[in-house]
């Protein structure tokens, strides 16, 4: 018994996703659909980590100044006025 190959697995649950799947990227990781954040979550995340005046902050290791991130905001924003906060975006593996 041959398994097909996998590209990713669920950061969450490991589960396999595999070419066709739905799935969400996440930097190196990815989630499955049940498993990938809302449009909401997203923007949660990002408004904190801009917010933050630590190191902790990963917002410079995603993009080139702050003002990049901040647009990425305004974006997740629009897009949350389109599609709605509970949206999930999901790409195809
Ligand atoms: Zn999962």
């Amino acid at each position: 018994m041959t398994d097909r190959e996998h590209l990713y697995i669920c950061e969450e649950c490991g589960q396999r996703i595999y070419p066709g799947d739905k799935f969400q990227p996440a930097g190196e990781c990815a989630f499955c659909p049940e498993h990938a954040a809302t449009l909401a979550d997203i923007l949660d995340f990002w408004e904190r980590d801009i917010a933050d005046e630590t190191d902790m902050a990963c917002w410079s290791e995603w993009f080139g100044n702050i003002e990049d991130a901040r647009a990425h905001v305004e974006n997740l924003c629009a897009r949350i006025a389109n599609a709605g906060a509970e949206f999930k975006p999901l790409e195809e593996a």
